[in-house]
């Protein structure tokens, strides 16, 4: 005869995951019905191993071990998985929440090549892809991907948008608003645990 262990608490990661600071409060994993439709659209799961729908049953199925997994890295929150749910569920944040859940347990090198983002707050005041990253974007993308970059004034004027330089003013007002509250801290922190 076969003796099944039944886990003291078979929700655990999933309640985790709900309970999440960074959990929406409409997040519909519960409804996930495994369609795959995520993955269809996923274009991380097209170039690599990682699978939102697999990750979603494995939270679904208290597998913590997802936690670990190197896969969860290859998304890049573009959230097209959210957008073609029929269930209204998030995979991308659900993906985010696992990530901040790694970090919590000590995996924080692995938010390294992130830091230049934050760089970018701190010095701008706005999130922009860092130059360092250009030269991988024209080999994946080729150089076409810079016209974009390179007209962006033109581009927003003819949408009808102003600069997306801010004044100095806000700069500093954004500045005092990192520094309280631990972000540029915490960058400066994850900087120095790489080296
Ligand atoms: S998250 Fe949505 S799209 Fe993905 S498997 Fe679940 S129900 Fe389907
Ligand atoms: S947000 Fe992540 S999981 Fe969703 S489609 Fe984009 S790469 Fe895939």
């Amino acid at each position: 005869m076969r003796t099944i262990k039944l886990k003291k608490d078979p929700l655990k990661l999933l309640n985790d995951v709900l309970k999440h600071l960074k959990a929406s409060p409409d997040l519909g994993i519960f409804k996930c019905v495994q369609c795959g439709m995520c993955s269809s659209v996923c274009p991380a799961a097209k170039r690599t191993d990682y699978d939102p729908r697999e990750m979603l049953r494995r939270v679904l199925q208290d597998d913590e071990t997802v936690v670990e997994d190197e896969s969860i890295w290859y998304c890049f929150s573009c959230y097209t998985c959210n957008s073609v749910c029929p269930s209204g569920n998030n995979a991308c944040e659900v993906n985010q929440i696992l990530r901040q859940m790694a970090i919590d347990k000590g995996d924080i090198q692995k938010i390294e090549s992130f830091t230049p983002y934050g760089d970018s707050f701190i010095n701008k005041g706005v999130g922009s892809i860092p130059d360092k990253y250009y030269d991988d974007m024209v080999k994946d993308a080729g150089s076409n991907c810079m016209d974009i970059k390179r007209d962006i004034q033109n581009i927003r004027s003819d949408l009808g948008l102003g600069s997306y330089i801010l004044p100095d003013d806000s700069i500093k007002e954004i500045d005092s608003i990192l520094k309280n509250s631990g972000f540029i801290g915490r960058i400066e922190m994850v900087k120095r645990c790489n080296k």
